[in-house]
């Protein structure tokens, strides 16, 4: 009997026992080949020498000592290596362990920019459907993953939602996608002057959605559009690129390719890899300015923000995506992943869409390809594919409730950065398989029929 609290209660999963570059190794041997980095986070896979050496020689050193008292060399280091890569104006960076902890502190940060500046009638956050920002309260308020806030509701601040920039679903037929893309965006606007834009903290969007619809890049020209609106009515811009950043799309932050820079900008799987808890929450310098000129300090912290062993980890990240041309690694495996996704998916009956960025891939899954039609909402298709893929060594990241919550399902790829040509095509072909098998069961059992 485990005595841990899992994450199912009735579902025991095996024992990893080690890693080793792509794969991951239970107690009985099994390999598995992580195509999805866990959840994104194992960019450079598993067992890299030179991070394991940095955190060893960091635990000599000084594993961690109370930000109250000091500051520590790995986390200076690594907050100047970020702001010099990071988008335009990002000249201070906070820590934390986790997405949600950066979230949380994005959001009460941007509350706190607009008491310091005498705006105290700001108190509404707008975000999008279908964006996932993370498990604490403040961030299940303005994620959009309506079946993982459904029970906890009655418990969530104010905020407003507009629909994502999903042009699968939502382009209109003869509609450019430069038009669709300022569509989605002025719907921010509407929001804004419906809600009355001067109670507004902040808009918060993943710049390219991740685990809640799978790898959804917007149209061009969209995010620019968000920042002249957030412009025009003093409401702060917060990135989530707890997922997508970190060079998991072929660029070091996502919003780069986006030609824009945000207020606050957060970022943390893909920052530690997996190998320790860490998150950073990036910020404007007139943001922090705001703070530093008013009351002096942000009134949050926690005790392990800007542990010196997880920041010595994320450096050594840093050090490893430069020294080993990582960033040129993604362009090339995402051009041979999605070269080899579509020769065997883009004409199958059941993919609806291939799509993604760098090494961040989402296969939307339809049950009838012409008009769009999803597999009914009652089969757990994804659970289905997910455990498929298991049973053959493969760690995928399928989901349900693509479209709305509810309806939809996708498959999420993520694999390590050091992916080679022969491991993806062995992803392929287990995915491949996994997916006939998931498809086989949904269609003996009604397919999209309700
Ligand atoms: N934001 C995004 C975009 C995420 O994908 C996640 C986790 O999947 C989070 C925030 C929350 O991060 P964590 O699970 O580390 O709290």
């Amino acid at each position: 009997m485990s005595h841990v609290f899992h994450r199912h209660c009735t579902h025991l999963p095996p024992l990893v026992d080690s890693g080793q570059g792509v794969y991951l190794y239970d107690k009985s041997g099994k390999a598995y080949l992580d195509a999805s980095g866990g959840a994104a986070v194992s960019s450079l896979g598993h067992a890299h020498p030179v991070i394991t050496a940095a955190v060893k020689q960091q635990l000599d050193k000084i594993a961690y000592a109370h930000t109250s008292f000091f500051t520590n060399e790995p986390a200076e280091q690594l907050a100047t290596a970020l702001c010099e890569q990071a988008p335009k104006g990002l000249e201070k960076v906070y820590f934390g362990c986790g997405g949600s902890e950066a979230v949380e502190a994005a959001l009460k940060l941007a509350r706190q920019y607009h008491l310091e500046r005498g705006e105290s009638q700001r108190e509404v956050f707008v975000g999008r459907l279908q964006s996932y920002h993370g498990n604490t309260l403040g961030a299940l308020a303005v994620g959009g993953n309506a079946w993982r806030k459904a029970l906890f509701e009655p418990l969530l601040i104010p905020a407003q939602h507009i629909a994502p920039c999903y042009a699968y679903r939502y382009r209109e037929d003869g509609e450019s996608l430069a038009d669709y893309g300022l569509r989605a965006a002025n719907l921010l606007e509407e929001k804004l002057l419906e809600t009355g834009p001067e109670r507004v903290v902040a808009f918060i969007a993943e710049p390219v959605v991740g685990a809640t619809a799978g790898a959804i890049t917007a149209a061009p020209g969209y995010f620019q559009r968000i920042r002249e609106i957030c412009d025009r009515y003093g409401v702060l811009l917060i990135l989530d690129e707890v997922m997508c950043g970190m060079g998991r799309t072929g660029t070091l932050f996502a919003c780069e390719q986006e030609g824009i820079a945000p207020d606050i900008l957060i970022t943390a799987k893909g920052l530690g890899a997996g190998y320790q808890p860490i998150a950073a929450m990036l910020v404007q310098q007139k943001v922090f300015d705001a703070v530093a000129s008013g009351s002096g300090f942000f009134q949050h912290g926690h005790t392990y923000m800007a542990h010196a062993t997880a920041c010595a980890a994320a450096l050594a990240v840093q050090k490893v995506i430069k020294d080993e041309r990582l960033l040129d690694q993604v362009a090339a495996r995402s051009d041979y992943l999605f070269q080899g996704l579509k020769i065997r998916f883009e004409d199958h009956p059941h993919v609806g869409e291939i799509r993604g960025r760098g090494l961040f891939i989402g296969i939307e899954l339809v049950a009838d390809k012409a008009d769009k039609t999803p597999f009914a909402a009652r089969l757990p298709l994804h659970q289905w594919i997910k455990d498929e893929a298991f049973a053959a060594g493969l760690i995928c990241y399928p989901m349900a409730g693509t479209i709305d919550g509810k309806t939809g399902h996708h498959v999420l790829l993520a694999p390590p950065f050091i992916i080679s040509e022969a491991q993806c095509d062995e992803l392929l072909d287990k995915l491949g398989r996994a997916l006939e098998a998931g498809f086989a069961k949904a269609l003996a059992q009604g397919g999209s029929a309700a």
